[in-house]
């Protein structure tokens, strides 16, 4: 089991919450803890990972 980690100094582009984002590598998610805004980490081609 991979532990989702704190993604340091980055802020929330929803609620604008700084440290709320949490990376999930299992799932590839970025999460905000604040406003459980989720979004998908990608590759630098573009396609969802
Ligand atoms: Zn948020």
């Amino acid at each position: 089991m991979t532990l989702a980690h704190l993604l340091d100094g980055l802020r929330c582009s929803v609620c604008h919450t700084i440290n709320a984002l949490w990376l999930d590598p299992a799932r590839t998610l970025i999460e905000c803890r604040e406003c459980g805004q989720c979004a998908h980490v990608t590759t630098d081609d573009g396609r969802a990972a």
